[in-house]
C-alpha cells in the first residue's frame, strides 16, 4: 500500500449523485468512520437525505464543484452520465476516482462498443449510426435487431427492437436522430455479471457471478452465484478483468453479459457499483459499496468472498398501486434482507428499493425469494 495517498476516517469523501447508489456509498463510508458530502440538485436526494454535507446543485456548477473539492480528500461517482467537464475540474483538485477518461467511454454506447471490439472482446454483431444513411440493409445479417440510443439510455429506455431496416429508420427518427448502435437481436440463453474493483497499484478482486433476470428492460432478478456452466463463470470473471485492465480502471466496475447459444458475450459496463451486485451487501465478506470506498481512499481491498447463496429483487413503484405493499408478508421470510431507498413519489418503474433472500442452499432460497416477491406484488 502507498501510504502517502491514503486517506484515513475521519476525512469526507465527495460522491456525485445522490441516488440508491449514492446511498449504500454512504452508508458504508460512515460505518468505515468516514464523512461524505453528495452533489445532487435534488432536494430529497436519497443519499442527499443522509449524507454529511448536501450540495444541492447541478453537475456543473462552479462554485459546487469548488466547495467539494475544498471539502473532500477524494470524489468519486455513482453514475456515469455526470459530465466529463466535471470529473476533469475536480482530478486538477484532488483524487477522482475512476479517472474521467474510463467514465467517458462507459457513457457513450459507440465508444464503448468500440472500445470492447478493439481489445479483442467478443460482442454481438453491431453497427454504429450516426445518420439515417448508416442503417444496414435486410441483408446485413443484423436483423432482428435491437436501436439503442448511444448517450443516456438505462433501463431499457432508449431502445426499440426492430425487424426490418424501415423499422429501423422510423425508430432512428423517433428517438430524434441521436447517434445510435443497431445491435443483432441474439438469443439468449441466460445473462450474467461481474462486480470488481481494481485499485491504484492494479489489484483485483472479483465478486462471484451474478445471474440477472430482466422484466421490461429492467433488472427484477439477481441470483448469486450464478447457476450454469462453470466454465461460464469463470471466463465471464477474466472477461471482466481484462476489461478493467484494458482501461487501466482505479474503482469499481460492473460488466453485464450475455449468454448465447453457448457464448459469452460482453454486453456493456458501468464505472461504479452496479444493480446486479446489491445481493454483496448481505453475502458477501466486504460489499460492492465498502470496496468503492476502501479504492478511493487507497485502502487495500476488502475479501470478496460470498458465505451464503443469495438472490436479489428489486422492488418498482408498480407495487405501490394501491397504497403500501404487504410487508407483514414480506417479513414473515426469516432470511430476508429489505433495503428500500426513501424516495419520496413511487411511481412505475421507479426503483424503490430491493430485497435480498439469504439461505443455505440456492434451491430453498429463490423459492423463498420469489414467495417474497410473489407476496408484494
Ligand atoms: P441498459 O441496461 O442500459 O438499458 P442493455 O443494453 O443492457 O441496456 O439492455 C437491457 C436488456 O435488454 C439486456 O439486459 C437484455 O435483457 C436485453 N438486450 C439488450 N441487447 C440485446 C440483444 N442484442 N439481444 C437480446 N437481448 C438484448
Ligand atoms: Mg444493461
Amino acid at each position: 500500500m502507498s501510504s502517502a495517498t491514503t486517506i484515513l476516517p475521519p476525512a469526507m469523501l465527495g460522491m456525485l449523485g445522490g441516488g440508491q447508489l449514492g446511498r449504500f456509498f454512504v452508508i458504508a463510508a460512515h460505518e468505515m468512520g468516514y464523512k461524505v458530502a453528495v452533489l445532487d440538485p435534488d432536494r430529497n436526494s436519497p443519499a442527499g437525505k443522509i449524507a454529511d454535507v448536501h450540495l444541492c446543485a447541478a453537475y456543473d456548477d462552479k462554485v459546487a464543484l469548488q466547495s467539494l473539492a475544498e471539502q473532500c480528500a477524494a470524489i468519486t461517482t455513482e453514475f456515469e452520465n455526470v459530465p466529463a467537464s466535471t470529473l476533469e475540474f475536480l482530478a486538477q483538485h484532488r483524487t477522482v476516482r475512476p479517472a474521467a477518461a474510463s467514465v467517458a467511454i462507459a457513457q457513450n454506447r459507440v465508444a464503448e462498443k468500440n472500445f470492447f471490439r478493439d481489445s479483442g472482446l467478443p460482442v454481438a454483431p453491431y453497427a454504429v449510426i450516426q445518420q439515417e444513411a448508416d442503417i444496414p440493409a435486410e441483408d446485413s445479417g443484423l436483423y432482428p435487431a435491437i436501436l439503442k440510443v448511444a448517450r443516456f439510455g438505462y433501463d431499457g429506455k432508449g431502445q426499440a427492437r426492430i425487424k426490418t431496416p424501415e423499422e429501423a429508420h422510423a425508430a432512428f427518427e423517433k428517438f430524434g436522430a441521436e447517434v445510435c448502435v443497431l445491435e443483432r437481436m441474439l438469443k439468449l440463453d441466460y445473462e450474467v455479471s461481474v462486480v470488481l474493483a481494481r485499485d491504484a497499484d492494479g489489484n483485483v478482486e472479483t465478486f462471484p457471478v451474478a445471474e440477472n433476470s430482466h422484466l421490461n428492460g429492467i433488472l427484477d432478478v439477481s441470483i448469486a452465484p450464478a447457476r450454469g456452466d462453470a466454465s461460464i463463470r469463470d471466463q465471464a470473471r477474466q472477461l471482466a478483468i481484462e476489461v478493467a485492465k484494458k482501461l487501466n480502471y482505479t474503482g469499481v466496475l460492473g460488466v453485464e453479459f450475455f449468454v448465447s447459444e453457448g457464448r459469452l458475450l460482453v454486453n456493456e459496463m458501468a464505472p461504479r457499483p452496479h444493480n446486479s451486485g446489491h445481493y454483496t451487501i448481505d453475502a458477501c465478506v466486504t460489499n460492492q459499496f465498502e470496496q468503492q470506498v476502501r479504492v478511493l481512499a487507497g485502502l487495500p481491498l476488502g475479501d470478496a468472498r460470498q458465505h451464503s447463496p443469495a438472490v436479489m429483487v428489486n422492488l418498482l413503484g408498480d407495487i405501490w398501486g394501491d397504497g403500501e405493499p404487504a410487508w407483514d408478508q414480506a417479513y414473515a421470510e426469516s432470511g430476508l434482507k429489505m433495503h428500500l431507498y426513501g424516495k419520496h413519489e413511487a411511481r412505475p418503474g421507479r426503483k424503490m428499493g430491493h430485497f435480498t433472500v439469504i439461505g443455505e442452499k440456492m434451491e430453498q432460497t429463490l423459492q423463498g425469494a420469489l414467495k417474497v416477491r410473489h407476496a408484494l406484488g
